[in-house]
């Protein structure tokens, strides 16, 4: 089903001549035929936040290329419209900047991406939004922090980092209850392995950068959301201009085609690493949804489809800038770098320790986070398992 979709999605070749993908339709300008039409886009430029729609009238609204993709990934996440957007931060700061004015309230995960903290710490609580951090394991405790101007409630699952699982239904069950909107960034999952709609979430936010593109060659955002919501986050958008390019919305049409066969080797890949590195004696914890002891691990059983390429290890101690460098500086196929989801691995030293405010990382030990790519799994734990040998050699 799935499969099919992601084959078909997004396509239109009776708007092109029979072309068999979208092409691409780089423009500014679009010529109106005459004063009628012009008339009709001008009418557009001027609706409001409550029926502000796109139409193809000036590049940044919108062009053919970036409407074919945006009708693949909502019908894909199976909400009603999608916009996408410059990068994932700009679809991040879109719905932020869409439901929050000065005095408002901003629940948000402690566990989130560093640097929507760092938007939400600077930005956002600079217009005057009272951003508050909450526990990625309180789940239906949510509700006690719910204030008269809560006016957004923010998911991230798993945290960026620390994997923890949110309870979702329990948070969105609270936010229903006092009619407060959720969003959410499901970068982790994709639409495939977790189901948004399906979960009441009102606002779902992916990095396109990772899985959905998957080739790292792109930044990209997008946001799906009901109709409910969609005119006023489209609104917001559009005054900030956030829009994306038309050649890079074809090449994440093109990457999105094989998400699912990449998901699929990701994910195998992964669980394999994980499963073996489990058994070495310098690993202490695998923080990997579908493991036991993954916090929140009961919720990834109960509403997630699958897990992705991405994980952390915790490792016995921690080790001396030296001992990481000797194996991080000598990895042959493991990548060091910013990003995850591409095609290919990567692994990066991280501490959450010193970020966090509502919650306190429990761990002493170096953590490693590793974006499992789709090489032979042989050959990707071969070079795991000679950089820890190097890490593990005497003067740690
Ligand atoms: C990378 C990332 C983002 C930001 O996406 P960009 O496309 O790099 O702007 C947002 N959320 C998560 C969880 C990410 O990993």
């Amino acid at each position: 089903m799935e499969q099919t979709k992601l084959t078909h999605l997004g396509r239109k070749p009776k708007d092109f001549q029979g072309i068999v993908n979208t092409p691409v339709c780089y423009t500014s300008t679009i010529l109106f035929p005459d004063l009628k039409s012009y008339r009709g886009a001008e009418k557009v430029y001027k609706s409001t936040a409550d029926d502000a729609l796109p139409a193809l009238s000036y590049g940044r609204y919108g062009t053919p290329s970036s409407f074919s993709l945006q009708d693949a990934l909502s019908e894909l996440e199976g909400g009603d419209h999608s916009i996408v957007t410059c990068s994932g931060q700009a679809a991040i700061a879109t719905v932020l900047f869409s439901f929050l004015k000065p005095g408002d309230h901003l629940l948000i995960v402690d566990s989130v991406y560093g640097p929507t903290r760092r938007l939400c710490d600077q930005e956002i609580a600079g217009i005057g939004v009272q951003v508050e951090y909450y526990d990625p394991l309180i789940g239906a405790g949510i509700e006690n922090l719910i204030k008269p101007n809560t006016k957004l409630i923010y998911m991230e699952s798993p945290g960026s980092l620390s994997f923890e699982i949110q309870d979702v239904p329990s948070i969105v069950a609270a936010a229903k209850k006092h009619n407060i909107p959720t969003a959410m960034d499901n970068s982790w999952s994709t639409p495939l392995l977790f189901r948004t709609f399906d979960h009441g979430v009102d606002v779902s936010i992916h990095s396109a950068t990772k899985y959905i593109n998957g080739h790292s060659d792109i930044i990209m955002g997008v946001i799906t959301t009901t109709k409910k919501h969609y005119h006023s986050i489209y609104n917001c958008f559009r005054n900030y201009g956030f829009a994306a390019s038309p050649g890079d919305c074809f090449l994440v049409l093109r990457g999105l085609r094989s998400l699912a066969q990449r998901l699929r080797q990701q994910q195998e890949n992964a669980l394999k690493l994980a499963t073996w590195l489990k058994s070495r004696k310098e690993v202490v914890k695998i923080l990997h949804p579908a493991f036991s002891d993954c916090p929140g691990h009961e919720f990834w059983k109960r509403d997630y489809k699958g897990s992705s390429g991405l994980f952390a290890v915790i490792l016995d101690k921690a080790y001396s800038e030296e001992a990481l460098a000797r194996m991080f500086d000598n990895f042959r196929l493991l990548g060091m770098g910013f990003s995850w989801g591409g095609y290919e691995s990567l692994a990066i030293p991280f501490d959450p320790s010193t970020i966090r405010t509502a919650t306190k990382w429990p761990h002493q030990g170096s953590s490693i986070r590793i974006s499992v790519g789709l090489e032979d799994y042989e050959d990707i734990r071969q070079d795991i398992e000679d950089g820890l040998n190097r890490l593990a050699m005497m003067n740690n």
